[in-house]
């Protein structure tokens, strides 16, 4: 029950509503005992600073921050984690002592459910489709995990040359290369690729027929790791498992950023099975 001496953990974005945050971390926080709760707001653009001072005065332990945020979250910060500083964005505001801590903990729920798949990145050959805020992310976290290359494609081909410029100059990397978001060039490329990485939001709901990769381009060689969660299998796994790939839902990346916002804010660590059970039956109820 929420009390006077509740404190909170926030979610903040716009659009906020479709946010499962708050039902998969209330789970975790009430099994760990804890009287804290999550709570979402929808922050607009213009009222980003205004919001982030205000949970600072209310004593909100901190913020967990999405679309269209991200970036401004990083410029606000005091301190930053080391890919928020690489990546100029974070997905995570920790209030310590009167000073923001920005975290982009992304990258490390990627890299989680990669490992809780028995797929180490280590001189693996990676491709990458988007190159938003989520897959410029990815990018340099795949470089970081060791990957022997990676490919980043994007329907606009300039920002994905802008990623690569950046992870070469940033990581003093070479073998990370930029194409425009094209059948041919897709299915070229991804005849040598191991990990196949979707980072687009082609296939969420309610565009569920849609794929970023042709069928034709995927083959059984390949793990397929599809970040987009709503829906749980996309057009784009269920076609990968067709062809004998190896598939990832996005349900873990997501869980794994709640873990570390309890781990950063609380200095505890929640259940992760808990919260991927929670985040499934909710999906499951919302279709
Ligand atoms: P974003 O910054 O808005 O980027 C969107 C990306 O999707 C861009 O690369 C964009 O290409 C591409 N795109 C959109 N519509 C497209 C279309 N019709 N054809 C081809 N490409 C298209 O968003 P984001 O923050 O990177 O998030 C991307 C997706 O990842 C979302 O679905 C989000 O829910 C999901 N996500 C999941 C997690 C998780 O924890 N599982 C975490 C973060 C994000 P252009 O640049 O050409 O527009």
């Amino acid at each position: 029950m929420i009390n006077a001496s509740t404190k909170f953990i926030a979610v903040i974005g716009d659009p906020i509503e479709h946010s499962m945050t708050p039902v998969i971390q209330n789970a975790a926080l009430e099994a760990l005992g804890t009287n804290v709760r999550n709570i979402a707001f929808r922050v607009r653009r213009e009222d980003f600073d205004k919001a982030v001072r205000g949970a600072m005065a209310l004593g909100i332990l901190g913020l967990m921050v999405t679309i269209p945020h991200k970036e401004a979250a990083a410029s606000i910060s005091d301190e930053l984690d080391w890919l928020a500083q690489l990546t100029g964005s974070a997905n995570l505001l920790h209030f310590r002592d009167g000073t923001i801590v920005g975290y982009n903990t992304d990258g490390y729920g990627a890299s989680q459910s990669l490992k809780d798949a028995g797929v180490d990145v280590k001189g693996k050959r990676v491709a990458i489709v988007g190159a938003g805020g989520a897959g410029r992310c990815l990018c340099f976290q795949m470089l970081l995990d060791g990957a022997s290359c990676v490919h980043l494609f994007n329907r606009t081909a300039e920002k994905a040359i802008r990623v690569v410029e950046e992870a070469k100059a940033k990581l003093s990397y070479e073998n990370v290369y930029a194409h425009e978001l094209k059948h041919e060039a897709l299915k070229e490329v991804l005849k040598d690729v191991e990990i196949l990485i979707n980072a687009t939001s082609v296939g969420m709901h309610p565009n569920e027929n849609e794929t970023p990769v042709p069928a034709d381009c995927l083959h059984d060689g390949l793990v397929v790791f599809d970040i987009v969660y709503n829906p749980l299998e996309t057009r784009l796994l269920r076609e990968a498992k067709e062809v004998g790939a190896k598939v990832i839902d996005g349900v873990s990346m997501l869980v794994y950023t709640n873990v570390r916002a309890v781990e950063v804010c609380l200095k505890l660590t929640p259940s992760f099975e808990l919260m991927r059970q929670r985040c499934i039956e909710e999906l499951r109820r919302k279709i």
